[in-house]
């Protein structure tokens, strides 16, 4: 029988827990606010605050810490032939993160992910699903890595990185803006290549992000070893199915629910199986640790 001790512990609890319903904020938006503030971050560049100089595919942090995206080190590196510890140091961080975060920087911190969902969210007549093995992205970034040591100019990262031409365009944007010296050529293509892979994915949706962009490609290897994952709760799965419909990266994870994780290269930890679930986030969590 409950005593009145139970009772007034079990209504702790329960209130305890309601309160934490109330006050988590959905991983949809939240993951719009840690774009949107690293973005400002950088835009806080144009105002003389430095926290963040540069763009995604390298920058300065806080004044003197060198940050290097992956992919573009190695371009660089097989491009230069030139190994540098400065440039070593520089990715060393990103490395770090990774290996925490594994591919959530494709869901939490790239930019096309938001203007794609932009995208993916019109009334779309012409969707093609394109059935491409995710792997040829891997033979993509080599043959990207090869023709950066052929040509010996990151070929990527300098002409066609999304990462690379969304930071050109938007401080191309803002030198416009403020009346300032700037290159329209530039400017013109960088929102081109923009442009370009908004109508890609229109017609593709997701094919970009699944099976071609070599900088999304290096970052899942990183899912594999790294500490997040996708955690599920014995005994909770209806077989909705809703958690595969939902998500974009075409990963199958009512097919992994009767294991205990899943840590699948195509995974970029945005959530939408956790809440498109019908158990709304009890079923599936994002969780770091092993
Ligand atoms: S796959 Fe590439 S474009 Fe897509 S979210 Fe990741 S880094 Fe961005
Ligand atoms: S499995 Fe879930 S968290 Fe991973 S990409 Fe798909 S919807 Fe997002």
């Amino acid at each position: 029988m409950n005593t009145d001790k139970d009772r007034a512990e079990e209504q702790k609890s329960r209130s305890q827990e309601s309160g934490e319903k109330k006050k988590k904020m959905p991983l949809s938006k939240l993951r719009r606010f840690v774009l949107l503030g690293i973005i400002i971050l950088f835009l806080l560049q144009f105002l003389k605050i430095k926290v963040l100089v540069g763009g995604l595919s390298g920058s300065l942090a806080v004044w003197f810490v060198k940050l290097i995206d992956i992919f573009a080190y190695f371009e660089s590196l097989i491009a230069s032939k030139d190994f540098t510890l400065t440039a070593f140091l520089a990715v060393l961080p990103i490395i770090g993160i990774y290996l925490v975060f594994g591919r959530a920087f494709c869901g939490w911190v790239c930019p096309m992910d938001f203007l794609f969902e932009i995208v993916d969210g019109f009334k779309n007549w012409s969707k093609v699903k394109v059935k491409a093995s995710p792997k040829i992205g891997y033979v993509i970034a080599a043959a990207l890595l090869i023709t950066s040591g052929l040509i010996g100019v990151p070929f990527f990262t300098n002409y066609f990185s999304h990462l690379t031409n969304f930071f050109r365009f938007i401080t191309g944007g803002v030198f416009f803006a403020l009346d300032l010296p700037f290159e329209p050529s530039v400017l013109a293509y960088s929102g081109g290549i923009i442009v370009l892979l908004l109508v890609v994915e229109y017609i593709f949706p997701r094919t970009w992000c699944r099976v071609l962009c070599p900088v999304g490609k290096t970052y899942g290897l990183f899912n594999k070893i790294s500490l997040i994952r996708l955690k599920f709760r014995e005994g909770a799965c209806g077989e909705c199915n809703l958690c595969d419909q939902v998500c974009y990266m075409n990963v199958k994870i009512a097919r992994h629910i009767d294991r205990s994780s899943l840590r699948d290269t195509n995974c970029i930890y945005c959530g939408r199986c956790a809440e498109g679930c019908e158990t709304k986030g009890k079923l599936v969590k994002i969780k770091l640790g092993r």
